[in-house]
């Protein structure tokens, strides 16, 4: 079978490959659905988990399900499903500790275009279907259900590790399609206030209408003196963070108020350690917690996201600016994603 591989760092291209095997418990699944990610961009352009060779590509996808295991008992050939981009194993000790994303060891939960072929492939392997495959709804088209495998559940991730309350003011730094999630997640949890950071007129309206009330340019200075403005000098309750660099944490601690709780998704794929400003973290007593996180898989998280698009409460159209019909277009797509023109916000290839 033909995919998009990743062949050595820097370098991407088309390669055969078997087609994958289907254990008891497994399912394979062919892609109707995938979108590149900035994860795909991190891990080829920036190394950033280190060399893998002739590995697929991608980890966005939903797909018909063309062959179960015999264990299998709720998916068969034919099912329309959403698979999520992290298909722990939830039979480890790590899931019964509630981290199954890091099932086997941190991040291992996070299988596609990691440690095994992901979905960029005519063909691919999911472990363990009937935790980690949900039915698609009818109502939902395929385009728009391929962002409830990561960019959704990730966005919202940001504003539940930050723990966000009703009346919260919240700084979600980061607006492209995982940040705008993490605006929506955070406006869906009772959020008032929302400054949402990021410079691309796009994705500022996109940011307003899922809810941010002021928008923050990086580019226009100091995002810290920029927030401290607009709340009096007070600073934020919450701070989700879906975009920056290992600096962005300094900015983070320096304007949430102390008993305030940090949300991180972001993937820092480059440099050596993330700092903390020591007189804005109280000396160490500011009471200024960081959360941080990898997606969470499963079904049923899938299920439950799902609902929210089935019932009108989201809407994901607004976050697919580039649409391309056809297997051969996804190499297109994810240079796209590499170079993010200023209209981008998140590419997707309907198979
Ligand atoms: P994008 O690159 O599309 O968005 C990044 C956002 O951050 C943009 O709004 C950008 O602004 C903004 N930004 C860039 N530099 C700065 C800065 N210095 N200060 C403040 N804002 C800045 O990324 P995605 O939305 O696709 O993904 C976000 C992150 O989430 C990535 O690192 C991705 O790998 C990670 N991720 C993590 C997952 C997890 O499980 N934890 C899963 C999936 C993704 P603009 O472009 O407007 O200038
Ligand atoms: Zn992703």
């Amino acid at each position: 079978m033909k995919g998009l591989a990743m062949k050595r760092i820097g370098e991407i291209g088309w390669i055969e490959k078997e087609a994958p095997k289907c254990g008891p418990l497994d399912a394979i699944v062919a892609p109707l659905a995938v979108a590149p990610c900035s994860s795909d961009v991190h891990t080829v352009w920036e190394g950033a988990l280190g060399d893998r060779h002739d590995m697929i590509l991608g980890h966005e996808a939903v797909g018909e399900v063309v062959e179960v295991g015999s264990m299998v008992k709720d998916f068969k050939p034919g099912d329309r499903v959403i698979v999520p981009a992290i298909t722990p194993d939830w039979l480890s000790i790590e899931a019964q500790d509630g981290f199954a994303q890091h099932s086997g060891g941190m991040l291992s939960g996070w299988k596609f275009s990691n440690f095994k072929d992901g979905v960029f492939g005519e063909l691919f392997h999911v472990n363990e279907a009937d935790a980690n495959l949900a039915i698609l709804p009818d109502s939902i088209p395929v385009a728009e259900a391929s962002m409830i495998a990561d960019m959704v559940p990730t966005g919202f991730q940001a504003a539940e590790l930050a723990d966000v309350k009703l009346g919260d003011t919240v700084c979600c730094i980061g607006i492209g399609p995982v940040g705008l999630m993490a605006v929506a997640g955070a406006n869906h949890m009772g959020a008032s206030h929302i400054l949402a950071v990021g410079s691309r007129k796009d994705c500022a309206n996109a940011a307003r209408g899922y809810g941010a009330t002021d928008i923050i340019n990086y580019k226009n200075g100091d995002i810290v003196e920029q927030v401290l403005d607009k709340t009096d000098g007070k600073g934020v309750d919450k701070v989700c963070i879906a975009g920056g660099d290992v600096n962005t944490m300094q900015e983070a601690i320096k304007m949430v108020k102390p008993g305030g709780i940090i949300g991180n998704v972001n993937y820092l794929g480059k440099g050596e350690f993330v700092t903390i400003p020591r007189i804005e973290w109280g000396c160490g007593m500011s009471n200024k917690f960081i959360h941080c996180g990898l997606m969470t898989g499963g079904r049923l998280r899938m299920e439950k996201l799902a609902s929210l698009v089935e019932v009108g409460k989201l809407d994901l159209s607004p976050l697919l600016t580039h649409r391309f019909k056809g297997f051969d277009k996804i190499e297109e797509a994810l240079l796209l994603m590499k170079d993010k023109p200023s209209d981008l916000i998140k590419p997707v290839v309907t198979i």
